[in-house]
């Protein structure tokens, strides 16, 4: 098992860790983009309160409910609909190494879910997310899907991934696009290094905007 991961038995054995759940929803799709770029699958992700990318889901407490009921609860608060997670749609779990949940006496551990969905049920998760759901305008801003393919420019998943995500997520949606056959090892590679490229010009636009910005302050 790789370094951090623990078996989700081993991970309900420490009673004093905290737990969170989060799932990759996803579904298979004719549609294309312009009439002729296939998307291939939908894959659903969220614009979270603090401004990061993530999955949907949150806190679980198992000596309340099992990790897969804790984790429907939240899918019901962020999503509006209450999809039914199960064991057969668990990943991996393992230890959160972000500094917030390293700082708190009770470590942190991430479990993680992907469940296949049609896509009708992908389109009604959607619709309820942004009408019925209680966390809606709330802890989440709003539902997107990820962009799985790659213009020559570097536009679609390049661009998606140089966004900023909350933890590992950004890892757990490369991993899960690899393990499904979502996106080829080729493209992937491809898209990485066009991010990476365009996280250069994201910190040189932020200086710009940044020297425009205290320009415009001193005219006030
Ligand atoms: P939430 O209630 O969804 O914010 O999640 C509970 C905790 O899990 C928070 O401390 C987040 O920092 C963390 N978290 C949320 N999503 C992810 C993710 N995809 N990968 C890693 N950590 C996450
Ligand atoms: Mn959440």
């Amino acid at each position: 098992m790789a370094s951090g991961q623990l078996s989700r038995d081993e991970a309900l054995e420490c009673s004093q860790c905290r737990h969170a759940c989060h799932v990759m929803l996803y579904s298979n799709t004719a549609s294309k983009l312009f009439g002729k770029i296939p998307i291939r699958h939908i894959v659903l992700m969220q614009m979270r309160f603090d401004g990061l990318l993530g999955f949907p889901g949150g806190f679980v407490d198992p000596s309340e409910e099992t990790l897969e009921e804790g984790l429907t609860r939240e899918l019901l608060e962020e999503l509006g609909i209450a999809v039914p997670v199960s064991i057969e749609d668990h990943v991996e779990s393992r230890f959160s190494t972000s500094p917030s949940a390293s700082s708190s006496s009770n470590k942190l551990i991430l479990h993680f879910y992907v469940k296949k969905m049609e896509e009708e049920q992908i389109r009604e998760v959607e619709k309820a997310a942004s009408s019925i759901a209680s966390d809606h305008g709330l802890e989440v801003l709003g539902m997107v899907r990820v962009p799985l393919y790659t213009f020559e420019s570097g536009g679609g998943l390049s661009c998606f991934l140089s966004h900023s995500f909350i933890g590992n997520a950004r890892s757990q949606l490369i991993d899960s696009l690899l393990r499904l056959h979502l996106v080829s090892p080729k493209d992937i590679r491809r898209a990485i290094q066009s991010s990476q490229r365009m996280q250069e010009q994201t910190v040189q636009d932020l200086q710009v905007a940044l020297e425009l910005t205290e320009e415009q302050r001193k005219c006030l």
